[in-house]
Parts: C-alpha cells; sequence; structure tokens
C-alpha cells in the first residue's frame, strides 16, 4: 500500500470512534457466540439526549452550546459515566464512550450500565464564570435524565471536582434536596471520596504492575513514556516513580513532548506545568515532537489523552513491551492486530483506566449509605478489585487464545447480555 492510500485508509479509520466500539463490540460477540437477536439489544445506546441551549457570557452577550448524553445500557445497573467538554465533542464520540463505559463496568463487575455527556466547547477559553453558567445549564438540560438511581455523571477529559460539585448542587437545588449521589468525582467537602482523584491512574499501575509481573519483567527501572499529562496521566508518572521505582523517561501534553533518556523526577513536570501551563521546557529535558513519544525506545507505553492515537502505522512503530491505555479508545482496532503481530502486550482501557470508575461507585456507595471511609480502604478494595479483573481477563485470553483487549470484551459482553437475558423484555 503507498503512503497515500495508508494515510487515507488510516483517516478513515479514525473517523468514527462509534465504529471503532462496534468493531470491538463484533469481535467478542462471535467469540462468544452470541445470538442476532441479543447482540442487536445491546449493540446502540438505549437513549441518545442532544441538548442546544444558551449560557450567558462574562460580556453580557448570549452564546448557544450543543451539549449530548448518551445512557448505552442501563442492563446491569443505573448509567454511569463521565462528562466530556472539548472543541471535538461529537455524538458519535459520547454514544462510543457510553458503550465503553458499559463494557467497563461489566469487565470489573461493579453493578453500573454505562453513559457518556460532553458539551462542544472550548474550555481553555471560557473564564471560570462561564464555566460555572454553562454547566449548571446543561446539567438543568439533562437532569430529566439524569439521577442517583437512573444516570450518574463524573468527570471526563477537561472536567474536574469543581464541575461536579456545580453539577450536584443545580440538581440538588431544583429537586428542594440534598442530592450528592447524583455525581461522582465531587469535592470531599460535599460527598466525595478520598482517593477518586488519584484512581484513575492507581488503577492503571496496579494492572501494569500485574502485567508486569506476569510478564516478568521488572519494573524497578523501566523506562516508560506517557502521552498526556492530565490527571490520568500525571499522576500515573507519579505513582509509578514513587512507588515501583520506574522510570519516567518521556511526558507529553498538548503543546508538545519532553525526554531525558535517564529519567526525570515527575513531580517536578507537574509542578513545571502547574507553573507554566505546560511540560515543555522541563529542566534537564530536550523537547520532541509530541507524536514521537507513543514510538519511544521504552518498555512501558501509557496513553492517557485522547482517542485514535495508535494507528496501525503508529503501531508498526510502537517499541513498548507493554501498552497500558489510561485514555479511552486510544487504538483503534486495526492497530490490534499490528501490535499483537508484535507481541506488545496491550492492556485495554476498559481494563487500563476502570479504577476511576471503580472509586467513583465506592464514593456513591459511601454517599448512599452515609457511611465513609478511609483512604486506605478505598485503596485495598481498589487493588482488589483491579486485580481480580485482570486475572479474569488473563485467564480468558489464555482460554479463548486471544489478546487481552479481546478477552475483556467476551468477559464484560457476556456479564452483560446474561442481565440482558434474565431480565428479560418489556412489557
Ligand atoms: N471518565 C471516567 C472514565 O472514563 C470516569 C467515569 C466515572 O467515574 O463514572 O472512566
Amino acid at each position: 500500500m503507498d503512503e497515500t492510500n495508508q494515510n487515507q485508509t488510516e483517516a478513515q479509520t479514525k473517523l468514527n470512534p462509534f465504529e471503532m466500539a462496534l468493531k470491538n463490540f463484533e469481535l467478542a460477540a462471535d467469540l462468544l457466540g452470541l445470538d442476532t437477536e441479543i447482540r442487536n439489544q445491546i449493540r446502540l445506546p438505549e437513549r441518545e439526549l442532544t441538548v442546544h441551549f444558551p449560557v450567558k457570557m462574562r460580556d453580557g452577550k448570549f452564546k448557544v452550546f450543543t451539549g449530548y448524553r448518551v445512557q448505552h445500557s442501563t442492563a446491569r445497573g443505573p448509567a454511569k459515566g463521565g462528562i466530556r467538554y472539548h472543541p471535538d465533542v461529537t455524538l458519535d464520540e459520547v454514544k462510543a464512550l457510553a458503550s465503553w463505559m458499559t463494557y467497563k463496568c461489566a469487565t470489573v463487575n461493579i453493578p453500573y450500565g454505562g453513559a457518556k455527556g460532553g458539551v462542544i466547547c472550548n474550555p481553555k477559553e471560557l473564564n471560570d464564570f462561564e464555566l460555572e453558567h454553562m454547566t449548571r445549564r446543561y446539567t438543568s438540560e439533562i437532569s430529566c435524565i439524569i439521577g442517583p438511581t437512573k444516570d450518574i455523571p463524573a468527570p471526563d477529559v477537561y472536567t474536574n471536582a469543581q464541575t461536579m460539585a456545580w453539577m450536584m448542587d443545580t440538581y440538588s437545588m431544583a429537586r428542594g434536596e440534598y442530592c450528592p449521589g447524583v455525581v461522582t468525582g465531587k469535592p470531599l467537602a460535599i460527598g466525595g471520596s478520598k482517593g477518586r482523584n488519584e484512581a484513575t491512574a492507581r488503577g492503571c499501575v496496579f494492572v501494569i504492575a500485574e502485567a508486569a509481573k506476569h510478564l516478568q519483567i521488572p519494573l524497578k527501572g523501566a523506562r516508560v513514556a506517557i502521552q498526556g499529562f492530565g490527571n490520568a496521566g500525571a499522576i500515573s508518572a507519579q505513582l509509578i516513580h514513587d512507588n515501583y521505582d520506574a522510570k519516567v523517561i518521556a511526558v507529553s501534553d498538548s503543546r508538545g513532548a519532553v525526554f531525558c533518556e535517564n529519567g526525570f523526577d515527575p513531580h517536578r513536570a507537574i509542578e513545571h506545568k502547574q507553573r507554566t501551563g505546560s511540560v515543555v521546557g522541563l529542566a534537564g529535558t530536550e523537547t520532541i515532537p509530541g507524536d514521537a513519544i507513543l514510538t519511544l525506545d521504552c518498555d512501558i507505553l501509557i496513553p492517557a489523552a485522547l482517542e485514535n492515537v495508535i494507528t496501525p502505522c503508529v503501531a508498526n512503530s510502537v517499541k513498548a513491551k507493554i501498552v497500558a491505555e489510561a485514555a479511552n479508545g486510544p487504538t483503534v482496532p486495526d492497530a490490534d492486530t499490528v501490535l499483537d503481530q508484535k507481541g506488545v502486550f496491550v492492556l485495554p482501557d476498559i481494563l487500563a483506566n476502570a479504577g476511576g470508575v471503580t472509586v467513583s461507585y465506592f464514593e456513591w456507595v459511601q454517599n448512599n449509605s452515609g457511611l465513609y471511609w478511609t483512604e486506605d480502604e478505598v485503596n485495598a478494595r481498589l487493588k482488589q478489585i483491579i486485580v481480580t479483573a485482570f486475572e479474569e481477563v488473563l485467564l480468558a485470553s489464555q482460554k479463548y487464545k486471544v489478546n487481552m483487549r479481546r478477552a475483556a470484551w467476551a468477559r464484560a459482553l457476556d456479564r452483560v447480555a446474561e442481565a440482558l437475558k434474565v431480565r428479560g423484555i418489556y412489557p
């Protein structure tokens, strides 16, 4: 295939994240021999809500925003999933992300279905006043379908604990009662859980440790490259460096990547980013192009940014032994084949980043019971759930002789299908 064709093919593969999700769904359904009726019940989201709403901006003018909330499945429990603020949000992206939440919750066996929300906006261009008003009005627009026993939002790309506080307050004010369980990832002061902020990264590092044990790769001194330096990326860097003595040799953000052969202290990168807005320019590192991070010579690669970054062409040049997907959907399905051929051990997103939603579940349980746990308790329970999920997926991959992604999807899909079968069809 010439380069133009290859680029075209990659651009096409990149186009639709929901098509990507469907591809993994079909592969897992084939593996399970799932019948057509059940496939058809699970394939598409149960509910897709699009909202257009005005927000008063700081200059007194109104701007109309578009947002979505998609509930992919409520077969195993209330719908669950984050809210993303990004200029490139599309309905198909939110549909894909919602379906990934269904399979993620099923992979770690927590009693939720899957959902996702998003607002098309550039949060970097909005001030706090505008962000708050946009968040409150968006919450009001989707409040017809969310609720502590229906659909529970959480943070995702460019949303955080403060966003959740505004959402919780808006929902509670409208209902005239304190409803902490309507969102997770809240600040501690209003019912957030200890350990939630670090949970996605902590879960990711737990599965990396299990994979390294399985592959007999020592983590001490292992060279780690991380794409994305938000909540998941930055905290993964910190945990793998502090708790396992691994060597973080490169990190990147939307402005570029930094590299140092001998590794650097990720705490310095965090401090540098807080001060300057980017990791670029960190003392003692050289700046490399952002994309180069994916193909660096390293032992562990953690994509912790957005979807579709590992295309077949990129996969061809990946040198890592382990790829741990802290981001949702970073690998396009065709790239999996390439990674398999090269013997790269991929920890799929629905397992590798499930720590976040797992501690969201703990937060919701604490909100519902009114009894709050210590951080040690949260982390110990998280470890137990994540390690069990890893072992189950590894076992399934050995049983079916498939890669970890297909094994995780099959495991998850089996649980969703089972729930649908026993519930039957209403009315
Ligand atoms: N946005 C996170 C994810 O993609 C967390 C979702 C949640 O806690 O509900 O898994």
